[in-house]
């Protein structure tokens, strides 16, 4: 049996449609049956070559969802439930995290493992179905598995996507109290997530700063009280707004998914005396931001926390997130709209352009 897949071959040449064998399993091993995979902005910057090494030929579609197509040997997911043949999962995009090294063990950065993996991003298509652009693909023994719980469909889960993963691992890292104030720079994927999650985590009111105009409504319906939009104001009146909805005191938890050294530069504004900043947008190097240690950091008592990649707990609860709260926050709507394996390279450029938060992939199609 063949299987199509879309395959990256170098930064910035046309994705091709390629034909690879379905793989041997070895024990342990199984196939997913693809059903949506993504193309998100990681795929732009691995398309025009921003990420270091990426073994270029690659199969993109890191976040991926489907149902099980064959497993050889009794396979199981993380919750330890036996997985049968057609039954709907996710799987968890990072393996290979070693447990063993200096980050896994003594400074619990597991996202900062020199043996992680990740699919459709660090591994090569010489190795096989490691991609979601693909009808299929193949889960090497040891890769996290989850059933998709049944209230949560195919769309909600890739809407949510790596954005969702990112933003519960920047839940985490911004420790909100009820009733925070909380501002969310960039209305894309990961800051509508937050937004959703900001709320859910009881914060008192959420700020998205972004733009245009039809994502700013988007995470309105996602959750955010305010949005400001960053094509018609200049970052004084920003800054100007977030101190009139703080009573002039500055929002508690900022939160920068936005990939802009200035977002950087105005989120240290915005963030109140003794509050905390989240940098979870420059997954890309960008360039140097300007700062003021002493006004903008230590007189400002300012905590400033990094955010990489995220965990097996921040995968279960995305789907613990979408299961509960997928009635009232719309997910699916991210994904807004669906390429087959031969419009991948018309997806990339509408993801370039930010003209939809997120493109689906149904390798089907
Ligand atoms: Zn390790
Ligand atoms: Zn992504």
């Amino acid at each position: 049996m063949s299987v199509l897949a879309a395959v990256m071959p170098a930064p910035r040449a046309k994705v091709e449609i390629r034909e690879f064998d379905e793989p041997d399993l070895p024990a342990g091993g199984a196939l997913l049956n693809t059903a949506f995979s993504e193309v998100c902005g990681t795929d732009v910057h691995l398309w025009h070559g921003r990420l270091s090494g990426v073994p270029y030929p690659i199969i993109p579609g890191h976040v991926t969802t489907g149902t099980l197509d064959k497993a050889r040997g009794e396979l199981r997911d993380v919750m330890g439930s036996v997985l049968r043949e057609g039954d709907r999962l996710a799987f968890f995009d990072v393996h290979r995290t070693c447990g063993r090294c200096l980050a896994c063990t003594v400074h619990r950065t597991p996202t900062r493992c020199p043996s992680r993996r990740v699919y459709g991003i660090t591994d090569s298509a010489t190795e096989g179905l490691f991609g979601g652009w693909s009808q299929k693909v193949y889960l090497e023994p040891g890769v996290i598995i989850a059933k998709l719980p049944d209230a949560v469909t195919f769309e909600a889960y890739i809407g949510g996507g790596c954005g969702l993963l990112t933003s519960v691992h920047i839940i985490e890292r911004a420790q909100i109290r009820l009733g925070d104030t909380v501002v969310v720079q960039g209305a894309g994927a990961v800051g509508m997530s937050t937004a959703a999650l900001a709320r859910k985590a009881g914060a008192g009111q959420v700020i998205v700063i972004g733009a245009p105009a039809d994502r700013l409504a988007l995470a309105q319906e996602m959750g955010a009280d305010h949005v400001i939009d960053i094509d018609r104001t200049v970052p004084e009146e920003r800054l100007q707004h977030v101190l009139d909805l703080t009573g002039g005191l500055g929002a508690d938890v900022v939160v920068e998914a936005a990939g802009s050294p200035r977002a950087f530069e105005e989120g240290l504004r915005m963030a109140r005396n003794g509050g905390a900043y989240v940098i979870a947008g420059h997954y890309t190097n960008t360039g140097d931001s300007t700062l003021n240690v002493h006004e903008h950091i230590n007189r400002k008592h300012l905590d400033i926390r990094g955010c990489w990649g995220s965990e097996v707990g921040h995968f279960l609860r995305a789907l613990r997130a979408l299961e509960r709260h997928g009635d009232d926050v719309p997910w699916a709507k991210i994904g807004a709209a669906t390429y087959g394996l031969g419009q991948l390279n018309e997806a990339l450029a509408t993801a370039e352009a930010l003209k939809i938060p997120k493109a689906l992939v149904d390798p089907w199609r």
